[in-house]
């Protein structure tokens, strides 16, 4: 019997509400390869842990979380108990850093029954792997002098380490798929890290000759993934670029509710995170209507992540077919509820079995 050990976090918000059906999911998927087990242990880190502990994970927490094979996060973020800064780093940016998770790659793909953004007769199918640990997210800066002489200095930083990291993630990830990566890069207007990016992309280039190579400007790109996704397979991009392109595939995909991602500890040094692209959607908490998608495919990135990818395919097809059959949330034009689509995508799993 293999057995996964699951750190459930369900964390704030919709997290809290959609994060029960999801494991239920994922139970029943281990069912139908017999083999298999997730064992969850749960987690009550969260907003209100704060308001109770004055921190949003105890001190220990880090320790107690990497006894486990991964973490299956829900949402974080409560901005009327405490402010996003707090939360977002006291959790989630802790984890991230803290498990050296120095990769997050996003997956966007029309589903069937969904409607995407612009219609693409062939669909589309894309991954973004977007550097996770460094780039534009720096704490490298400062501010100097005051009043209209006040100069504020933020600092790109980009080693060779995790710009090669990157790149050969994505390469290799390309071999699987269509064949081709395209590189988010600004060397016409960002003078020194780009050039780089575009170097190492490149150079670690070179070790997969067959594989189409493309480099594109973020602003073009972007554009160009809004209107024709379907020209895409693979995109690697720096820690800006890429949190921008990901919340466009999300959107182009026809919600934010529906997509999916993992945090990746590369090297299996520590425990890897995975957690819908979606936040903790204040504004519809409480009514049972969150699309619980983005949580379950995240679910299926985690059985791709431990080796089930036959298992993973089935369970994304199931989810289409749901779709496909109309049930669905409004967020993507339906009304049923995130209890009446999971409990679909578990019986449709369970009649497999
Ligand atoms: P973050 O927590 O990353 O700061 P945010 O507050 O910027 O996130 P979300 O919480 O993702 O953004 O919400 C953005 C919009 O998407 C909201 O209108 C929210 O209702 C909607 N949304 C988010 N998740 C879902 C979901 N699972 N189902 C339906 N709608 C959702
Ligand atoms: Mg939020």
């Amino acid at each position: 019997m293999k057995q996964i050990k699951l750190a459930v976090i369900p964390g704030d918000g919709v997290g809290v509400e959609i994060m029960p059906y999801a494991t239920k999911v994922l139970d029943a998927v281990a069912d139908l390869h017999g083999g298999l087990k997730f064992e969850h242990e749960w987690y009550p880190y969260s907003c209100e842990y704060y308001l109770e502990h004055g921190e949003m994970m105890p001190r220990d927490g880090l320790d107690q979380l990497s006894q486990h094979d991964a973490v299956f996060l829900g949402a974080v973020g409560n901005p009327k108990l405490v402010a996003d800064h707090i939360s977002l780093w006291g959790l989630l940016i802790n984890i991230r850093r803290g498990f050296k998770q120095t990769l997050n790659i996003r997956h966007a793909k029309q589903l069937r029954g969904i409607q995407p953004m612009v219609t693409n007769p062939g669909g589309f199918d894309l991954i973004v792997v977007r550097e996770n640990s460094e780039g534009e997210y720096s704490e490298v800066g400062g501010r100097i002098h005051s009043g209209e002489d006040e100069v504020v200095v933020q600092n790109a930083v980009f080693t060779r380490k995790a710009t090669e990291r990157a790149m050969r993630y994505a390469f290799d990830l390309a071999k699987t798929r269509k064949g081709h990566v395209t590189s988010a890069t600004k060397s016409n207007g960002i003078v020194f890290s780009m050039p780089f990016w575009d170097e190492v992309f490149e150079q670690v280039g070179q070790d997969y000759q067959d594989i189409e190579k493309r480099t594109a400007h973020i602003d073009a790109l972007s554009a160009f993934l809004v209107s024709k996704p379907a020209e895409f397979d693979v995109i690697v991009a720096s820690n800006l670029f890429g949190d921008i392109l990901t919340d466009i595939s999300a959107a182009v995909m026809g919600s934010i509710g529906i997509g999916p991602a993992a945090n990746l500890n590369v090297d299996g040094t520590h425990p890897s995170m995975f957690e819908p692209v979606h936040g903790s959607a204040p504004d519809i908490v409480g009514r049972g209507i969150a699309n619980p998608i983005g949580q379950i495919w995240t679910g299926k990135m985690m059985l791709d992540h431990f080796g089930e990818s036959e298992l993973a395919d089935q369970l994304l097809t199931i989810v289409e077919d749901v779709t496909e059959s109309g049930m669905k949330t409004p967020d993507v034009g339906g009304n049923a509820t995130t209890g009446e689509v999971s409990e679909e995508i578990i019986s449709r799993i369970k009649q497999l079995t």
